[in-house]
């Protein structure tokens, strides 16, 4: 129902997310036409611009695409759609400001509808004050709709989480609220429901019988590069594994039982259910890194930002347990490093050894879902050697996007997730009670590695580039993971 011509109001139009996700998703979308028709987008921060350095600022990482001629002319009409007023996060005055120029902006529909969305572009520090200036100021009591989409990161745990939703929900209810996991926007990510529940062949495999070990991997080529100010605050954990994006969300979608429909209420109750059944994580099913120079560049502690005898660590592998029926003993180890040897984020499933006898030393099958970069869906199967001997070698089937949707646009996850919100679809945006299990599995480890039960423990160094600490392969292998065997030879089969 906010396809009717909501206002939508950018604020923190004045930063990275918003010049770098939020206007080119909302310009996306526009170009595609999703945009309700007579949409106006505000930004609003406290930097003073005019509207030339507005729409400098907005469009600085909006790209055209070739296949669109019409790109260019739509991209000039976007600009007419956004303007930008100045004020503060923490007076009424400002916001008071904010709401007679958004009535302005509605005194021109044609319809009494009064749909109002608010995205807070914003750091956590401000969210509270500015919830709370919108709900008093800006919000519209009579013909109309509310919506918030806040960012995380939210809290630091799970006391600062709880105080941080308490605080919010005083002023706007769960059904108005939208939590932005960007993770929950990915194409694969959202590929996990079909794949699993509409494929017989996948069901029935997808359980401890089959299934030997899990591995939900981020891997990101660079450091922080002198930005490890705020990193180091977080740390990967929460950086990658749990708050900020968050494996642990895609973790609950693979691992969810089948949900009762696709309504929005009926997934997030089966993901809080899975969630549940994971105890906190354990000290010894974790390994801690922190890169260090090699190859010329340079090490974490090089970063002048972070303090010199940091033991943040910047890799992370930890390994959860679901103990519930269909998961009791199969581990997932969720992994996430910076300064690695690639980017990538996927979700590989080893099943176990086939029945031995015929086959000796044969590897596993596995299930890769590559979220990130070139989405991709590949089985390693055994097949038979083509030719006149029998022997068995490890293949794939391969469904690469790019090869089989030749035509297909992939949206971004933030183009996906803005119009989930405009059109009130709450199924990929957290709910606070998953917020509130996450952070119950991930918060007793978290205080001992912020040192608040002791000294924290000190991380493995690793050289930047490399594929993390030396340890993660007998860390990996204690859980039963086998690295695919590409050399090998196998006895004759005696086909009678
Ligand atoms: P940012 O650039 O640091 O801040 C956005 C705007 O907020 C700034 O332009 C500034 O605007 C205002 N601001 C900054 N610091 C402030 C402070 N201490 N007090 C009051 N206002 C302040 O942040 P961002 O990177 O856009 O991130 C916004 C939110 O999205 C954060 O919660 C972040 O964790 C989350 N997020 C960001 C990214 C990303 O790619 N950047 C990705 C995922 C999530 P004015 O000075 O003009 O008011
Ligand atoms: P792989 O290189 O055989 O295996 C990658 C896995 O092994 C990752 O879990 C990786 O861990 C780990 N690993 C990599 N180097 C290692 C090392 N030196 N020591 C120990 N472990 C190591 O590649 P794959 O992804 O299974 O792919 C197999 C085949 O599938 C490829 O040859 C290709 O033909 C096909 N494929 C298709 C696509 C596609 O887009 N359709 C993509 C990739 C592959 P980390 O992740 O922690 O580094």
């Amino acid at each position: 129902y906010l396809t009717r011509t909501p206002p939508a109001t950018v604020l923190g139009a004045s930063g990275d997310l918003a010049k770098k996700k939020t206007y080119p998703a909302l310009f996306g979308l526009y170009r595609m036409g999703f945009l309700p028709r007579d949409v106006k987008i505000v930004g609003y921060a406290r930097t003073k611009m005019d509207d030339v350095e507005y729409h400098k600022r907005i469009t600085a990482y909006i790209k055209l695409p070739d296949a669109d001629p019409d790109a260019p002319t739509k991209l000039d009409e976007f600009k007419k759609l956004t303007s930008y007023i100045s004020g503060g996060y923490e007076d009424s005055p400002s916001f008071q400001k904010l709401n007679d120029y958004l009535g302005q902006i509605e005194s021109a529909y044609q319809t009494k509808e009064r749909n109002r969305i608010f995205y807070l572009a914003l750091p956590p520090s401000v969210f509270i004050p500015v919830a709370k200036h919108l709900k008093e100021e800006c919000y519209v009591f009579a013909n109309g709709k509310n919506r918030i989409i806040v960012e995380k990161p939210f809290g630091k745990d799970l006391e600062t989480s709880r105080e941080l939703l308490g605080a919010l929900k005083q002023h706007w209810t769960e059904d108005e609220t939208f939590r932005i996991d960007h993770y929950l926007g990915k194409e694969m990510v959202k590929n996990l429901l079909v794949l699993r529940f509409a494929n017989v062949a996948m069901g029935a495999a997808w359980d401890k019988n089959s299934v030997s070990n899990v591995q939900i991997t981020f891997k990101e080529p660079f450091g922080t590069e002198g930005r490890g100010g705020y990193f180091d605050e977080f740390g990967i954990i929460r950086d990658i594994l749990q708050n900020r994006d968050d494996l642990l969300q895609v973790l609950s979608i693979l691992t969810m039982e089948r949900p009762v429909s696709f309504a929005a209420e009926d997934i997030r109750d089966e993901k809080v259910k899975v969630l549940r059944a994971i105890p906190p994580v354990e000290r010894n099913d974790t390994l801690l890194g922190q890169y260090v120079a090699a190859n010329g560049k340079p090490g974490y502690l090089d970063d002048d930002t972070v303090p010199h005898n940091s033991i943040c660590p910047t890799y992370a592998a930890t390994t959860l347990w679901i103990h519930n029926p269909r998961w009791e003993g199969v581990p997932f180890i969720l992994k996430a490093g910076k300064a690695l040897n690639e980017a990538k984020v996927e979700i590989r499933i080893q099943f176990k050894d086939v029945t031995q006898g015929i086959f000796k030393d044969i590897s596993r099958n596995e299930l890769v879902i590559r979220v990130q970069p070139s989405e991709a869906v590949y089985l390693k199967l055994n097949m038979k050697t083509p030719g006149l001997y029998t022997r068995a070698i490890p293949t794939e089937m391969d469904l690469t996007y790019k090869r089989r949707f030749v035509e297909a646009k992939i949206p971004e996850a933030y183009e996906s997730l803005i119009l989930d919100a405009l059109k009130g679809d709450h199924s990929n945006f957290v709910r606070d009670d998953e917020l509130d299990v996450a952070w119950k599995i991930f918060t007793p480890i978290l205080h001992w590695i912020d040192g608040r039960s002791g000294p924290g423990p000190k991380p493995v160094p690793y050289p930047y580039g490399s594929r993390g600490p030396k340890e993660l392969e007998a860390f990996i292998a204690k859980y039963g993971y086998k690295r695919t065997v590409t050399e090998y030879t196998w006895p004759v089969m005696n086909i009678s």
